[in-house]
């Protein structure tokens, strides 16, 4: 705990006077650009890898980076960061964020590790799409390649979930939201983003596909409905 307090104590003394301003910006309130929800792992730090301030982006971190589909159980907070971002603060992009080496997914791979934590068991249903499209479809590969296939499944069947959720529905038929599937690399600092249109995840970069190109509604005048 004297690491976290000294660490305070130095941002309180050090970092805090060079952003004063920055931070007096921000005292009354938040236009941040993305929602970046991502696994609760330690190793994944969402500010030091996008190397973003403060006020840039609006995460919820989740175990295994799971979101529930709108109306299921469980969905709670993670519906509620969703729709206080899209709708109340209008962020243009939603970034989904998996990573290597994740217990999470570990977990999914192997449920029988789960039997003192019934929570996370009950929670990680989430990924049961993935876990079957890993399971049925990728058969005889060792444990590593399929944690890595399981935890880019599962950034794609967690977007599909978060389609689900009424605001971002509305912002996507609008062309007004961009959805983005990463997966980070722990042991490079890669980040390799989902490519809808190829059905693959390729490194990031500018001009990367996202994992929702951008539509627009179809806009009726009263005389079309005749
Ligand atoms: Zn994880």
């Amino acid at each position: 705990m004297n690491k976290l307090i000294d660490g305070f104590l130095r941002f309180k003394k050090n970092v805090f006077p060079q952003k004063r301003a920055l931070f007096r910006d921000l005292a009354g309130a938040q236009s941040p650009t993305a929602l970046f929800i991502t696994c609760a792992d330690s190793r994944v730090v969402p500010d030091l890898i996008t190397q973003s301030q403060p006020g840039d982006l609006f995460i919820c971190r989740t175990v295994g980076n799971q979101i529930p589909p709108h109306g299921s159980a469980p969905e709670g907070g993670v519906a509620s960061s969703i729709e206080y971002a899209v709708h109340a603060l209008g962020v243009q992009h939603v970034i989904v964020c998996g990573h290597s080496d994740c217990g999470a997914m570990n977990a999914v791979l192997h449920p029988e590790r789960l039997k003192d934590l019934p929570s996370t068991n009950a929670w990680l249903k989430n990924a049961a799409a993935a876990r079957s499209v890993v399971l049925e479809n990728y058969v005889g590969l060792v444990d590593d390649v399929l944690l890595h296939l399981l935890a880019e499944e599962n950034i794609v069947a967690q977007i599909e979930n978060l389609k689900t959720h009424p605001a971002v529905a509305a912002r996507l038929a609008r062309g007004e939201l961009q959805l983005h599937g990463w997966f980070y690399h722990i042991h490079s600092g890669d980040i390799t983003t989902y490519d809808a249109q190829a059905g693959r995840f390729a490194p990031l970069d500018h001009g990367s596909a996202t994992a929702t190109p951008p539509r627009r509604i179809y806009h009726f005048s009263a005389g079309d409905a005749a």
